[in-house]
């Protein structure tokens, strides 16, 4: 396994690799969830590049970019262990050269959900894929529906600048109790942990209420909203139930629908998120 800090040596390395070329962006302190994306890209590739970068510029000033957790040592085991070609872990100055002035910005999608509430971070990632992608030069990448809006907006970044790549969405893995696998996880204490088991059981009951035949976005919301507000810790930042197209908030559940949320333990924000498919596997 090469592990490769400059975007000189990866862009000659890049030369001789063989492909196709399948690639993992993430910001370290690997787990589960991102470790099934490069099982996935082992699969499906020649070679398997994984990029470490913990991403200011999607960072708010107030958010957690200096606490950030980070395991290099332990990342590199573990990718290592999958049989990974190249690990790709610039500093931030490499990336971010003093006079960086060029940001890449999908309007429309990122002014909802997520980049409501935080209004800089999209332009943050958009910028840093793009940007990955350009160095690494990719024939696949591959993300994680964990993010759901996240994987929305790069696809549509992907499409819109023809960039020649096909971005692949990976399923959530999950804790055995439900918890959507997160970096950001370790920070909830031992009582926001059990409490944060309600964020997979709203979407189960969404799920749920939904397979029953409701078809009020506004009634899943509510009933999601109530089941939260039972226990004392979480604060709701939204509940959302919209196209899984243009993220726009629905009425009435006619197709396709993402039912996804965020909700703060403290200062930790935790997402998750279903898709609601009409006739899946039937
Ligand atoms: P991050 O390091 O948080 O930027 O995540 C890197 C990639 O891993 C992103 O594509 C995430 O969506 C994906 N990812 C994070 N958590 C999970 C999870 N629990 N299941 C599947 N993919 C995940």
């Amino acid at each position: 396994m090469k592990v490769i800090e400059t975007v000189d040596e990866m862009r000659r390395l890049r030369r001789t690799l063989a492909g196709p070329v399948g690639f993992v962006p993430t910001m370290g302190y690997l787990h589960e969830g991102h470790l099934s994306l490069v099982k996935r890209a082992r699969e499906d590739n020649a070679t398997v590049v994984v990029s470490i970068f913990v991403n200011p510029t999607q960072f708010g000033p107030c958010e957690d970019l200096e606490d950030y957790p980070r395991d290099i040592k332990r990342d590199l085991t573990m990718l290592e262990e999958l049989d990974t070609d190249v690990v790709f872990m610039p500093p931030p100055d490499e990336i971010y050269p003093p006079q960086f002035n060029t940001w890449v910005e999908v309007t429309g999608l990122t002014e909802r959900l997520e980049g409501a509430a935080r209004p800089t971070h999209f332009r943050g990632v958009t910028t840093v894929v793009a940007k990955l992608f350009n160095i690494v030069q990719p024939t696949r990448a591959y993300f994680g529906q964990k993010d759901a809006q996240q994987a929305i907006v790069i696809q549509k970044m992907a499409t819109d600048l023809n960039m020649g790549l096909d971005v692949i969405v990976c399923p959530t893995i999950r804790e055995h109790d439900g918890l959507a696998m997160s970096s950001r996880n370790i920070y909830l204490t031992p009582e926001q942990r059990r409490s944060a088991t309600v964020l997979s059981q709203s979407l189960k009951m969404a799920e749920r209420l939904w397979t029953d035949g409701e078809r009020n976005a506004e009634h899943i919301r509510s009933e999601m909203r109530q089941f939260i507000e039972r226990q004392p810790e979480g604060q709701i930042d939204y509940i959302s139930v919209a196209d899984t197209l243009t993220l726009e908030e629905l009425d009435t559940i006619t197709s396709a629908a993402l039912v996804s949320l965020a909700v703060r333990f403290g200062k930790t924000r935790l997402l998750d998120n279903v898709v609601l498919r009409p006739y899946q596997g039937k």
